[in-house]
């Protein structure tokens, strides 16, 4: 490895209207698998999340709740903040846009470098603006008048606005993104956005009155009658945390100096994120973020989630009864890290029994029966290799190898398919070796190499699990660590991790701890449950 080296990685701040359902739990654990494996990799990552608070969906959820704005925003973002332990997502830090001082400082920098550029200026301004979006649309976008998302009739407003001169940087983004020096994944995501820079770009808003914000937001600096438009406000929190307003040396350290800058996004919110959002920095003089990594959508019962179709899904109850490990397994990889996908209960709970029951827990319990009944519960040292060693020793190296590219294609659901191959490539071997037969064999005089042979099978199959335990630990930490704990072996869990990627003797003289079933079986839910 090279000297360490800086690496930051984001979500996306969900609005706080509602609560968190496995939509954003998707996006949280994905982020989190590649905030693992960079720590694990040695390098000094700091993962950030946090909650856009200055959205007018806010004031409207809190008003039809009767309460206020502010005491919304604080309940609700607890709730998204409770994501870390239930989901076993591993954020450094949290930032609230409507709470800190950090952020304000930072969104009042940045506005004021951009207008320093002659990039921000006011002028009067009509359009047709849905709430539910938080965006201006044309009339040519709307479905029979209507907002294309959300169904609704979007209001007219006129009223003089602070626009920032996107236009201008048309030209930059387009060569940045062409070239991968701003680097957005999927390929289709690039070219998408490719393509609204081909159709041109125009100055966006980026303030509201007062009265139309009703009162809530951060002002505009200089100008209390507006308040500065939400994307200007959200998309700043990715540096504000950091400390750009006070150009702190975590800003300096993790955006100015680091290796890559990530953002993990929803495919909605891709033009804010690959254009407006380096526009803004472009202007700022602030380096831009290295790549973009878009993931899709969830759906439920093959419909788009949502409150009025009443398919709403809360990851809380999913994993207190199944596991957090349990999800995570689901939604990595089930879900094509970059296309949508779709999740229904009986599919979940089939993936469950058929992947971590059957697959992987039986795995762990054979093997770990077997050298506790054969071996007094030791590993043994082996012997000479056979073929059918030398196959499956193979292939880890070739695991190794789909991994580490999967996962820098960003690819999720390809890596974790690429351990259950390898995952059903050891169960095969154990059928294929007949390890009990060996046993027999071992006990009977004539047959004197038996007993070495059913050591070395035992050793291949202990260090296959080993393996396997370390593969997992970006993607199910818990399970890795229980895999470590019934093998007897240190699940390693800093910088020397890539080197515990090799096949080696790291198990031999391990004493197994047989535990409990890593993952028991559930029936198949019956169809009148709440999501089917
Ligand atoms: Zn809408």
């Amino acid at each position: 490895m090279n000297s360490q080296s800086h690496w930051y990685i984001t979500t996306s701040i969900p609005y706080v209207n509602a609560q968190p359902h496995i939509g954003f739990a998707l996006e949280e654990i994905q982020t989190d698998v590649f905030a693992r494996y960079h720590r694990l990799l040695g390098d000094a990552v700091r993962f950030q999340t946090g909650t856009d608070e200055n959205s007018l969906k806010n004031v409207q959820a809190a008003e039809r709740e009767g309460i206020s704005t502010a005491a919304l925003v604080e309940r609700n973002a607890q709730r998204f903040q409770a994501l870390g332990p239930l989901l076993g997502v591993s954020f450094d830090d949290f930032i609230r846009t409507g709470a800190e001082q950090r952020h304000i400082d930072g969104v009042y920098k940045l506005w004021r470098a951009c207008a320093a550029r002659g990039d921000i200026y006011k002028r009067p301004y009509q359009g047709l603006y849905c709430v539910g979006c938080e965006q201006f649309y044309e009339e040519a976008d709307l479905v029979n008048g209507l907002c294309p998302n959300h169904g609704v009739r979007p209001e007219f407003v006129e009223e003089e606005n602070y626009f920032f001169r996107l236009s201008r940087y048309a030209t930059d983004l387009h060569r940045l993104i062409e070239s991968d020096q701003l680097r957005i994944v999927p390929e289709t995501r690039k070219n998408e956005v490719l393509g609204f820079i081909q159709r041109g770009l125009l100055d966006f808003s980026i303030s509201r009155s007062q009265a139309r914000a009703k009162g809530w937001g951060i002002p505009v600096p200089d100008d209390p009658s507006q308040v500065i438009y939400v994307w200007f406000d959200a998309l700043t929190n990715y540096i504000s945390a950091l400390g750009y307003g006070d150009d702190a040396p975590a800003y300096q350290r993790y955006w100015v100096n680091s290796a890559q800058r990530t953002h993990v996004i929803g495919k909605d919110i891709t033009r804010f994120h690959a254009l407006y959002w380096p526009a803004m920095l472009l202007s700022a003089g602030v380096p831009l973020p290295t790549t973009i990594f878009v993931h899709g959508f969830i759906t439920v019962n093959g419909q788009k989630i949502s409150k009025s179709s009443g398919n709403v899904v809360e990851p809380g109850p999913l994993v207190e009864q199944y596991g957090r490990d349990a999800l995570r397994y689901y939604l990595l990889r089930k879900i094509s890290a970059t296309e949508d996908g779709d999740f229904t209960l009986s599919e979940f709970v089939r993936t469950y029994n058929a992947d971590l029951a059957d697959q992987l827990g039986n795995l762990l319990n054979r093997v770990v029966r077997m050298i506790t009944q054969y071996c007094n519960g030791v590993v043994p040292a082996p012997g000479p290799l056979r073929e059918p060693d030398q196959q499956l020793i193979g292939l880890a190296a070739t695991l190794r190898a789909d991994v580490e590219r999967e996962l820098s294609n960003f690819t999720l659901h390809k890596a974790l398919a690429a351990v259950w191959t390898f995952i059903a490539a050891t169960n095969k071997y154990i059928v294929d070796v007949e390890p009990w037969v060996l046993a027999r064999q071992a006990k009977n005089s004539d047959q004197p190499t038996a007993a070495q042979t059913l050591a070395t099978t035992l050793w291949v199959l202990a260090e296959a699990l080993r393996l396997i335990a370390h593969q997992l630990a970006p993607f199910l930490p818990e399970t890795a660590q229980a895999l470590a704990n019934q093998l007897g072996i240190v699940l390693h869990g800093d910088a020397t991790w890539p080197t515990a990627l090799y096949w080696g003797q790291a198990t031999i003289g391990a004493q197994v701890q047989p535990g409990q079933v890593l993952f028991p079986k559930y029936e198949l839910p019956v169809s009148s449950a709440a999501y089917g």
